[in-house]
């Protein structure tokens, strides 16, 4: 089971793990609403405002046993419903809000989204483009760092990288995967 957001800042090839290994907790940022208790022990935690859980409680629906399977489900019924698709959305903008904060923050050269995050991205773009957008500092707009899939898709977690939702990667792949795309387009 899959649920929130993970990540990596790797800074010069070497991903940094903090001064106890347990940094890249992205998802615990308080991005999001401080009367929703996470079960990590903190309040308003930006995975709750994300995954599976969010899109449910936006229709409605109790918390989902697998919040991945349940995420993927509404994503796939978003085209056809539109209070699905509006679930979706507002998913979709606060993960690019949240994007916004952490390239503020950070001034990555590139960012990656990896497990269920690029499939949301893509199933409400014009909304996480949006959010992303107005979440940047004024001067980081003109030239903001590109946001690509991430190599391992979805099934990311699954090749052992990270249990991720959302990569940040500066390696020598992800930036031949940045160049590749941006030659061809
Ligand atoms: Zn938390």
């Amino acid at each position: 089971m899959e649920v929130g957001v993970g990540g990596t800042l790797v800074l010069d090839g070497r991903p940094l793990h903090g001064a106890t290994g347990a940094g890249g907790e992205f998802g615990h940022l308080p991005f999001g609403d401080p009367g929703l208790r996470c079960p990590c022990g903190a309040s308003g935690c930006w995975d709750l405002e994300v995954d599976g859980r969010a899109i449910a409680r936006h229709l409605g629906d109790p918390p989902p046993r697998d919040p991945r399977t349940y995420a993927e489900q509404a994503l796939a019924r978003a085209p056809a419903d539109p209070a699905v698709r509006d679930a979706v959305g507002r998913a979709a903008t606060r993960l690019g809000r949240g994007l916004a904060g952490l390239i503020n923050a950070l001034d990555p050269a590139v960012v990656t989204l990896g497990g269920l995050a690029q499939p949301l991205r893509a199933a409400a773009e014009p909304e996480f483009s949006a959010a992303l957008a107005d979440g940047l500092m004024r001067f980081r707009r003109p030239a903001p760092p590109p946001v690509l899939p991430a190599a391992l898709g979805r099934d990311g977690a699954l090749h052992g990288a990270v249990v991720t939702g959302l990569d940040h990667v500066l390696t020598e792949d992800g930036l031949t995967a940045w160049a590749a795309l941006r030659s061809s387009t």
